[in-house]
């Protein structure tokens, strides 16, 4: 493994690193709210339930799965962000190794030239201009929550229509929502058509926010890199999970514009591939700075002229 491709591996680390720290955190969110409907059940009396009994419990869960939701923007959000910044740092280290070994003098340039990446990433996705149906973070975790928030007021009506006792209907909410919890195919006959799986498109969105941050930093960052031109793309190949189209472009090498973003809870990763070896891009570039001239690299400094300002 050359110096590049342990930057390049290097991130990939840090990159599944996340994927399971978000993942864990965002059960432990659901676990959580579980937890506090719990308390609330046992401390619910054991006679029928009342009308108003159950309209308060149903603000109260609303309340506090929008409050979780609140919570989940903004982890995801961040996540985002490192995951732009773990895409960014492998062309901002590859400078920055070139700049130390031949001595450029241009570590503030490439500073400035990849430290606004991750955030112009994070707000083309967050906002959603970057998708075609315009829907940003906010929204789909919105719909996620209308989602929750509908088999919620499924389980309540249920509850009441089948005069459950108050510690009944706080026990099933309670199932409901933790994640850990094995619906079983009672549960299933009881409330068909309410989500299986509590966790899962939140889990979906996270792991798909985060893959898509990753790729489009890695697109906007190679783009400043005059030694990169292609992506190749890579598919993991899980058994049961890696469908055609991964299967189809695993190896393949895209030009950075048409490099796509993976499907939602994707496993791929892309690979940005360097035209040249380290050796020659650095006495290229040291002859450069010195004053001779380079047609690539005087093109490139035509066109991100204004990073190299600071030096
Ligand atoms: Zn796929």
């Amino acid at each position: 493994m050359n110096e590049y491709e342990k930057l390049i591996d290097n991130s990939r680390k840090k990159q599944s690193k996340l994927n399971i720290e978000q993942y864990k955190y965002i059960r432990d969110l659901y676990k959580d709210v579980s937890k506090s409907l719990e308390v609330k059940a046992n401390k619910a009396k054991k006679g029928s339930l009342t009308e108003r009994w159950s309209k308060d419990y149903k603000k109260a869960v609303r309340a506090q799965i929008k409050q979780m939701n609140i919570v989940l923007k903004s982890t995801i959000s961040e996540n985002m962000k490192k995951s732009a910044e773990n895409a960014s740092e492998i062309q901002l280290d590859f400078f920055d190794e070139i700049n130390m070994r031949y001595g450029l003098g241009l570590s503030e340039s490439f500073k400035n030239m990849f430290s606004s990446v991750p955030n112009d990433v994070l707000k083309e996705l967050v906002s959603g201009d970057f998708y075609k149906d315009g829907r940003g973070l906010s929204k789909r975790i919105w719909f996620n929550e209308n989602k929750v928030n509908g088999d919620i007021d499924y389980i309540i009506q249920k509850g009441i229509a089948e005069k459950k006792s108050a510690y009944e209907l706080g026990q099933d909410l309670q199932e409901y929502v933790n994640p850990d919890s094995k619906k079983d195919w009672q549960w299933k006959k009881v409330y068909p058509g309410t989500a299986k799986t509590i966790d899962y498109n939140a889990q979906r969105l996270a792991r798909t926010s985060i893959s898509h941050a990753y790729t489009l930093s890695m697109i906007k960052s190679c783009e400043k890199n005059p030694f990169i031109e292609k992506i190749r793309w890579h598919s993991m190949f899980a058994s049961g999970r890696t469908c055609p189209l991964c299967k189809e472009r695993d190896g393949k090498e895209y030009l950075l514009k048409d490099c796509p973003l993976d499907h939602p809870n994707g496993l791929c990763y892309q690979e940005p591939l360097l035209d040249d070896s380290l050796e020659h891009i650095g006495s290229r570039l040291n002859s450069w700075v010195k004053g001779n001239s380079d047609k690539d690299l005087d093109d490139w400094y035509r066109k991100y002229g204004d990073y190299f300002s600071g030096n």
